[in-house]
């Protein structure tokens, strides 16, 4: 069997809420707003029906999680930790004025940082300019007898120096140009390239994820090494902490299987050898039977600009029975959604293996996934472990429920058409993303494969594979979500849904996502690249028929879908081509989509969404705090554990930096 489609990078970033919904309860969602964030909490409805011995599952899980996250900062950017526990001082001290302008500009800045795990903006990767007193600040800290060094003061106030987390920047050295700590400062796009060139595989039919765990340094003689996260390695303080949450919660597992697989990950762990990730993973991808389930390791490598290196991440999720029951004919009908794709038959997988999928609860997130979160996770990355062992595809229900019931009316009626429009928005939206978010996950990021001795595509489409990856799924689920099948398999009663998802992407994809960023900017971030690239290819493609109508009506402009059944074409069309740039390996063709049409922004439209959303006053952004778990003792040991639902996002901050700093 070849190598298969559906490499990594497979979390996927909500969409724009643009749909209300119903959630009638008077569960305060909204905790915490600042700049361009909104900060939510989610709830855990299913908690109380699992079993105590699940519940102290769940939490060791979860303290797994948050004892890693140093690591996230760390990796983020070099200075990220020390500058940390210097916002983290004045916050905390007494002495400080917390009535004062100046510390009120500070604290937006502080809750910036804490929110982006960094000095870096989470989605656009850009540094955060320092609007507040830098006199006051720097008095402020000496009167706290805190010492921050030059150079972390210059990374606070200096604009112009690590300015970008990670730069994709067509043409640029992706390493010197890119803050994150994955790399020495002074070592080249070029000298990464060659060392990992110089990597051979065992097996080269089952590649181990080289890169993936470490950091690449550079020694006193000027050679490049990987100093590698580990028990024995870089992380090893908290990573001898995770491991041993780890084993806690291997003692109190539901079942073999899973006990096994931890097993595996605190062996991974320990030695920091990725053919023990790889058995662990595959023991993982296995282990279906339980009702609590977790993602624990370096995982998405979104943050590294040339795909080798996993952020640390952990989800903890309790499974939705009702709502994965009736999403279950998704993954009952894979191989007939592989089959009927309109991608070329030598693209197609003959089988598609064993792909699981979920709608969990969100129990706990840390690291990569929080305070920011994706709602879709499809997992492992390895392709030919998905090949050969499936993969796990999960949808966070309750942080979609979240999204959706936080969301106000407000930019559908600002950005849609017609009254017509918006009722079906109002009464479809919400199934239509989540219809859209599982085909997406289960059929997208399953489907294709790549030709006979072509390269993985982080090493054949580089820099554009991730966003040309989404665009796939994307239009996977664009494509399917307008076939006959999905009302032969009962999971939506007509159409609508379909039209309001597609009158949702287009709208969101030509000018609605462009509220996130800067005027002037370019796109950056790899799933606003693909909406973009998606929704103004079909623009252009259907201009002469007009099958998207750009209307400007009292001075705000509009896209209007005329014929769905065309853009469907369209959109079959592109995931065609896609399909075959991923399966060819072609760079060059690659390159061209995405710098054509997902990067370059319309000034004047973009001036537009900002001038009409700003009265909104609707955050661009949206994150979480966690529910806070306490252990209930009898003597020395955990009997159950109860969840709480804090509602000061900076409180939750500090409370995590004083009970889980570990670097
Ligand atoms: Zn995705």
């Amino acid at each position: 069997m070849g190598a298969l489609a559906a490499i990594a990078l497979s979390s996927c970033n909500p969409q724009e809420e643009m749909h209300t919904e119903t959630d009638h309860s008077d569960f305060q969602w909204q905790v915490d707003r600042f700049a361009d964030i909104k900060v939510l909490r989610y709830q855990i409805p299913s908690w109380d029906d699992l079993t105590p011995q699940q519940r102290i599952y769940a939490y060791h899980l979860t303290q797994a999680g948050l004892a890693g996250r140093d690591i996230m900062w760390d990796c983020n950017y070099r200075h990220n930790l020390e500058i940390r526990r210097a916002l983290e001082a004045i916050i905390s001290s007494e002495s400080v004025d917390k009535e004062s302008a100046a510390y009120a500009d500070f604290e937006v800045y502080a809750k910036r940082v804490f929110f982006a795990n960094g000095i870096h903006h989470h989605y656009s990767n850009m540094k955060f300019a320092a609007d507040f007193d830098q006199d006051w600040f720097l008095q402020t800290l000496s009167d706290l007898g805190i010492e921050l060094s030059e150079e972390a003061q210059r990374a606070i106030f200096d604009p112009s120096f690590d300015a970008k987390k990670v730069n994709r920047a067509d043409g640029v050295d992706l390493l010197l140009a890119s803050a994150v700590n994955f790399y020495a400062p002074d070592i080249t796009q070029a000298e990464a390239e060659e060392f990992y060139a110089a990597k051979e595989d065992a097996d080269p039919a089952r590649p181990v994820s080289h890169g993936l765990n470490s950091r690449l340094s550079r020694d006193e003689n000027g050679e490049i090494y990987e100093e590698v996260f580990s028990a024995r390695g870089r992380y090893a303080s908290s990573i001898k902490e995770i491991m041993g949450h780890l084993a806690k919660a291997q003692a109190v597992a539901e079942n073999e299987d899973q006990a096994k697989a931890l097993g595996l990950l605190i062996e991974y762990y320990e030695s920091g050898d990725l053919t023990k990730w790889d058995d662990y993973n595959i023991a993982w991808v296995s282990t279906t039977g339980g009702d609590v389930d977790y993602i624990n390791g370096f995982v998405e490598v979104y943050n590294d600009p040339m795909g080798y290196r996993g952020s640390y991440e952990t989800i903890v999720q309790v499974k939705d029975f009702d709502a994965s029951a009736r999403m279950a004919v998704v993954a009952d009908n894979v191989q007939w959604f592989e089959d009927n794709s309109p991608i070329m038959d030598e693209h197609k997988k003959e089988s598609v293996v064993g792909v699981s999928y979920k709608i969990v609860t969100v129990a706990g997130e840390a690291g990569d996934a929080s305070p920011s979160t994706p709602i879709g996770v499809n997992l492992p990355n390895a392709n030919w472990i998905r090949v050969e062992h499936g993969s796990k595809s999960v949808s966070l229900g309750n942080i979609e429920d979240a999204y959706h019931a936080s969301a106000g009316k407000g930019m559908a009626e600002e950005f849609g058409f017609s009254t017509m429009h918006n009722e079906r928005a109002e009464k479809y939206g919400e199934l239509g993303s989540k219809m859209h978010t599982a085909l997406h996950e289960v059929v997208g990021h399953a489907s294709g494969k790549i030709n006979p001795g072509v390269g993985t595509p982080k090493e054949t489409l580089k820099n554009y594979s991730s966003t040309l990856e989404e665009a796939r799924a994307d239009l996977v689920a664009l494509y399917f979500i307008l076939d006959d099948k999905m009302q032969e398999i009962g999971l939506m009663e007509n159409k609508e849904a379909g039209y309001a998802e597609y009158d949702n992407y287009i709208s969101n994809g030509m000018m609605l996502q462009l509220r996130r960023i800067l005027p002037g900017d370019d796109i950056e971030e790899d799933h606003m690249r693909n909406r973009q690239l998606v929704a103004s290819w079909a623009f252009e493609r259907g201009q002469e028929e007009n099958v998207i109508e750009r209307k400007v009506i009292d001075g705000k402009t509009y896209f209007v879908v005329n014929d769905y059944d065309k853009l469907r074409g369209y959109f079959g069309e592109l995931l065609r081509e896609i399909q075959r740039i991923k399966s060819e390996g072609d760079f060059e063709a690659g390159r061209m989509l995405v710098e054509t049409y997902g990067v370059k922004v319309d000034q004047e439209l973009h001036a537009e969404v900002l001038r009409r959303s700003e009265p909104l006053n609707l955050a661009p952004y949206s994150g979480f705090v966690n529910p806070e778990m306490e252990p209930v003792m009898e003597g020395d040991s955990i009997i159950d554990v109860k969840v709480t639902y804090p509602m000061d996002f900076l409180g939750q901050m500090l409370r995590y930096a004083k009970n889980y700093s570990f670097e």
